[in-house]
């Protein structure tokens, strides 16, 4: 007998049994996300109406039902698996985008694909830049509450830096706006950006206004590549002492160019049609994109030229749009690549500071070596968000043993060189065991004091963030999810 069977009824009672889901594709559906650790709920809650939200909470809050929210289900931590079951309200149906064309803003429902928004206001000449790279399928949603970046970070911010105003619920079910559609608000706490980065547990959104700023007329990719790692990451420091800020500034390893050639069967600095700097395969990268207007993008494409002739072991400029699209291709081919190098993944999206890329390159060189794991790693270097993937074997116990104690080291070095244990994709499930390396007691005492203010019977997403839960240790569903690669 489902734990809160007389709540569900009510529930569905109030709601139809259109909207309160309780058969069981939609129960298994519902139960993971891409972390793939599932948790049956008893209830997938489609709301169809914001309202709706709020006579869920209402009820969830009444009978101590714990709910957790989803948008698409496309995070890495778990922060969307119902840990302690319950209801997991759905709010995909909620996909209006509207653009307001004078005030340069989208008004948008919680559920609107960012993919959608995106294009949306391209239609109109605006640009919406937070980018993560499952814009194809997660949520606006999902992005507010984990304050989700991508690859425009450095030079336009993440998430939180284009939201403008939120509206949703309570978890005791009230609803709640913070801010309104203008560009100033300084009217009491601060609550909106409370809510961001939030990971669903103050609060649910049901809609958004977000800042939009007027589309870069030009876009122009360069491609380089270094002798190893630590010439890289010291060449992109050279560049933003130059004073550019590239719109993109992605890094590969050499791990991670590999996997990528192998999976496109394209050599990066060979092949049609980037044949002229053949013999730079297997090197580390940094690929680059400037965005703007067409005087600032001439005045900056000859220093980037001049810092890869000093810097690079070769460089190759992008002539069409389609020749860069190949390049972008091999980028976002990375991540799913890298299963060659093993069965399991323990994907991290650490900060570090730039003084420190030198210091982190050598560790990760370190780490590599010491734990006998392939480790490929990749990310923005114009924000420090670097994507560490630590492959292993699940059938291996030395590996095993070897990951859990590299993921240790790696995040104890990450805040010794004051960076971040994540950058964007939140805590969750699996960065709960580190989230103390990170905060003092003080300081998680603090954000739990908010939590019990706002969500005093815990209700909302309960089981995560502050408990530990160790990801390794739990067998991963085999699903091949819309957005994996492989
Ligand atoms: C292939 C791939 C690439 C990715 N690349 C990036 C990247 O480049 N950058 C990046 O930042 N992330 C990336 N991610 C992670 C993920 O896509 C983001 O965290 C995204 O923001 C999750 O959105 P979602 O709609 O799927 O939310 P879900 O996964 O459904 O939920 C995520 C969290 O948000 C909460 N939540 C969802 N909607 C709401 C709402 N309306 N109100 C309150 N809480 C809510 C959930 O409870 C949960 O805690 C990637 C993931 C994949 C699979």
């Amino acid at each position: 007998m489902p734990a809160h069977a007389a709540a569900t009824r009510a529930l569905r009672r109030k709601l139809g049994a259109r909207v309160v889901r309780t058969d069981a594709a939609a129960l298994a559906e519902a139960s993971y996300d891409s972390a793939k650790i599932p948790f049956r709920p008893e209830a997938v809650v489609r709301v169809t109406a914001e309202a709706q939200v709020g006579t869920v909470l209402e009820l969830a809050n009444r009978h101590r039902v714990p709910v957790t929210t989803r948008g698409r289900g496309t995070t890495l931590t778990g922060a969307a698996t119902p840990v302690q079951g319950g209801w997991v309200l759905d709010l995909l149906a909620l996909d209006g985008i509207a653009i307001d064309d004078e005030a340069g803003m989208a008004h948008v429902g919680a559920g609107a694909k960012v993919a959608d928004i995106q294009r949306a206001a391209e239609a109109q000449g605006w640009f919406y830049p937070p980018d993560p790279s499952s814009k194809e399928y997660c949520t606006i949603g999902g992005n507010i509450a984990c304050n989700a970046g991508g690859m425009h970070g450095g030079k336009y911010g993440v998430t939180r830096d284009f939201v403008i105003a939120l509206r949703g619920f309570l978890p005791t079910g009230e609803g709640v706006s913070w801010g309104t559609a203008t560009k100033k608000f300084s009217a009491g706490f601060n609550l909106r950006d409370l809510w961001i980065g939030s990971e669903g547990m103050l609060g649910v959104v049901t809609g958004a206004v977000l800042k939009l700023i007027p589309r870069p007329a030009e876009r122009w990719t360069l491609l380089t590549s270094f002798r190893d790692e630590t010439a890289a990451l010291r060449a992109a420091l050279a560049l933003f002492r130059a004073r550019v800020q590239p719109a993109i500034c992605e890094f590969l390893d050499r791990q991670s160019v590999l996997c990528a050639e192998r999976a496109t069967g394209r050599v990066v600095f060979s092949g049609q049609p980037l044949e002229s700097a053949q013999g730079e395969s297997g090197r580390p990268v940094i690929l680059l994109e400037l965005a703007g207007g067409r005087a600032e993008l001439r005045e900056q494409r000859a220093v980037v030229l001049a810092w890869a002739a000093a810097h690079a072991t070769a460089h190759r400029a992008a002539r069409t749009r389609e020749e860069a699209e190949q390049l972008w291709a091999v980028r976002r081919k990375c991540s799913g690549a890298m299963f060659e190098l093993g069965d399991a993944k323990l994907n991290e999206d650490i900060v570090v500071p730039m003084r420190n890329y030198v210091a982190f390159a050598r560790f990760l060189a370190r780490l590599k070596r010491e734990s006998g794991l392939a480790i490929p790693t990749f990310g923005h270097l114009a924000d420090g968000n670097l994507h560490v993937n630590i492959m292993y074997h699940k059938a291996v116990p030395a590996e095993c043993r070897a990951a859990e104690r590299a993921v240790q080291t790696l995040m104890e070095t990450v805040v010794a060189l004051g960076g971040a244990i994540s950058g964007e994709h939140g805590i969750g499930l699996a960065k709960s065991p580190f989230l103390r390396l990170q905060h003092s007691p003080a300081q998680v005492r603090a954000m739990q004091a908010v939590k019990r203010a706002l969500d005093p019977r815990g209700v909302l997403n309960p089981g995560k963030m502050f408990e530990r839960f160790e990801v390794w240790k739990h067998e991963r569903l085999a699903v091949k999810l819309p957005w994996d690669h492989k």
